[in-house]
């Protein structure tokens, strides 16, 4: 019991007490009359202190404050008062109510901090949604079951209305959307009403000028009774224009890869199918997921699989046709294979092309075999043939019959001409097999240099060898066919300067190798041909070209040979401008 005993009223006191808002009241001299439970906690005083004294004397600092003015105002005009005030020292908001009465003032002080930051976290969120709106990221419009009635600069600019448009209410967004695709949107608003959002799906409306902007549209309730909701709008247009192009190119690919049976696929790191298109035996389902060891025979898969993990990890890309022996039995096909790259240029794994060049490769062996038989076959009867030629000129010349010795000696050149031929086709095919003799010996380069040049020499009139310098190394290797790739070279030096008359052959070592240098002054060869030069059958004259015979064998015997003792055959040669072949050779193998 809170009340001062003189001044003692009729209320219902107790009940006061259970109130959770502070009860006050003064008298016409502003002195407490009475507070309850509740007034003195918010005041922290016990009453006695309250009870009795003067609100302003008690208060001084709430002379300047809305509660004086109010109380005066509710006291002199004898009318209920309402504000709210924030109490800094307490940390709180109240609402103040202020009732006049017979005695003076009722005062009643609830405490709404709680309200008051409910209210405040929803102007922030609602600035927040607001700023988005205004940002004009993406369309943002609040629309009922008929208009759009409120919409951002972004939306209209997408629909090509103006904000007179949108006050007119000529923003219908049935009227925007295509018939055929009204469904969309009423299984949209029927997914609002039940899920309060729904799920964000691409259509089309028309734009103020008639074209059709395709867009992405999601959405929430914002007022369930009338229905209105807010929804979010993006622009795809560029999105839809790749997309088409994509398509486009992935269709333009399709048709190209069908009419080539080429098979272009993905792996992973781990070398598992990852994707696969335009399978020539197998369906996609059978090979996403596997790897080659799944696929094809267990060597032939340890040799592309070794093929591709140098790919991963080199980050080159390589080339080679291989064998492989899967479901389809045993086809070869031409491999290209790339590193595959993420956005960080990180190596995720490789991606490559098949094709499948069986036929080719058969083919190519049948001719093998052919010029194998034919040039073996050949071989015996040309010997036979030079045999006889050189007997019989040898018999005639000593009987003194000398008009048919010099025809014989014609005859016994061109024959040795087509025993060279029929020689490199030989060698060509040997090499081809794997099967070309080797026999290592301890040979002096210098000597066989010098030794091929002299018989060379003999046998071209038209130019004057020069030998230079000296490598003064005995190197571990085979004679004749070392003796062969200084014919082939210093020959070809020789058939490719008709209009010079020299060949310098130059002899050195460095600490590793020995250099055997050919240089002529003659026709050269451009840089597009020098990477084939070495192939089988490459020759830079076709056919037709009457002044240079050859079969386009003799560099790629000549560098096939090279390797086999370790070293390298290169070039180096310019258009009109001669050529330069250098033969390094390894000191130890
Ligand atoms: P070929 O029998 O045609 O001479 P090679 O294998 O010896 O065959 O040479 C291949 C091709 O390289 C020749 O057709 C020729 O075009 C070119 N070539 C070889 N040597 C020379 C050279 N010294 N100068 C210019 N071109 C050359």
């Amino acid at each position: 019991m809170l009340q001062s005993e003189k001044n003692s009223i009729p209320y219902p006191f107790m009940l006061f007490d259970s109130l959770n808002e502070g009860v006050y009241i003064v008298d016409t001299a502003w002195h407490f009359i009475y507070v309850n439970k509740r007034a003195a906690e918010i005041q922290d005083k016990p009453p006695e202190e309250l009870l009795g004294k003067n609100i302003w004397e008690l208060y001084p600092e709430a002379v300047e404050t809305v509660s004086y003015s109010q109380a005066h105002h509710a006291v002199e005009k004898n009318i209920p008062v309402s504000y709210e005030i924030y109490y800094p020292l307490l940390e709180t908001w109240f609402e103040s109510r202020l009732y006049p009465c017979a005695e003076g003032l009722i005062i009643l002080l609830q405490d709404i901090s709680e309200r008051k930051r409910q209210e405040e976290t929803l102007q922030q969120s609602q600035a927040r949604a607001r700023r988005l709106i205004d940002a004009n990221i993406i369309g943002v419009v609040i629309s009922d079951m008929d208009h759009i009635f409120e919409a951002n600069d972004a939306f209209l600019e997408i629909v090509g209305y103006t904000r007179e448009d949108l006050a007119a209410k000529r923003i219908n967004w049935i009227a925007m959307t295509p018939p055929e695709l009204l469904p969309l949107d009423m299984n949209a608003i029927q997914e609002l009403k039940e899920q309060g959002t729904f799920t964000p799906f691409e259509k089309a409306y028309y734009r103020k000028d008639g074209r059709l902007v395709p867009i992405l549209i999601g959405g929430a309730v914002l007022e369930k009774d009338p229905l209105q909701w807010v929804c979010f709008i993006l622009d795809i247009s560029e999105q839809k224009t790749l997309e088409q192009a994509l398509r486009e190119s992935e269709e333009r690919m399709r048709i190209a890869l069908k009419g080539a049976s080429i098979t272009v696929y993905q792996q992973d790191r781990e070398l598992r199918y990852t994707w696969i298109y335009n399978m020539q035996a197998h369906t996609v389902e059978d090979i996403i997921g596997k790897t080659d060891a799944d696929l094809i025979e267990a060597e032939e898969a340890v040799y592309v699989t070794a093929i591709k993990r140098r790919v991963l990890e080199t980050g080159q890309s390589y080339q080679e046709v291989v064998k492989a022996t899967g479901i389809a039995g045993l086809r070869y096909f031409d491999l290209s294979i790339e590193p595959l790259h993420n956005g960080n240029g990180e190596v995720i794994g490789v991606t490559g092309t098949s094709r499948d060049v069986t036929e080719q490769v058969e083919l190519e062996k049948r001719k093998d075999d052919f010029i194998s038989i034919a040039s073996h076959e050949l071989r015996t009867p040309i010997t036979v043939l030079r045999g006889y030629t050189q007997l019989l000129a040898r018999q005639l010349d000593q009987q003194g019959i000398q008009e048919p010795v010099s025809m014989l000696k014609t005859m016994d050149a061109q024959i040795s001409r087509l025993v060279r031929l029929v020689d490199e086709l030989l060698d060509a095919s040997k090499i081809q097999a794997g099967r070309l003799d080797y026999e290592e010996v301890p040979v002096d380069l210098d000597a066989l240099v010098h030794e091929t040049v002299e018989m060379l020499q003999a046998s071209s009139p038209t130019h004057t060898l020069y030998v230079s310098g000296a490598t003064l190394t005995v190197i571990p290797g085979d004679k004749d066919l070392l003796g062969q790739v200084f014919t082939n070279l210093i020959t070809n030096a020789v058939k490719y300067s008709p209009q010079a008359n020299s060949v310098d052959i130059t002899l050195s070592s460095t600490k590793e190798a020995t250099l055997v240098s050919i240089r002529d002054y003659g026709v050269g060869i451009a840089s597009a041909h020098q990477k084939h030069i070495f192939d089988r059958f490459y020759r830079v004259y076709d056919s037709n070209n009457k002044s240079f015979k050859g079969l386009g064998l003799g560099l790629y015997i000549a560098h096939d040979i090279v390797k086999r003792h370790g070293g390298n055959l290169t070039v180096e040669s310019a258009e009109g401008k001669g050529s330069s072949f250098t033969i390094s050779l390894p000191l130890e193998k």
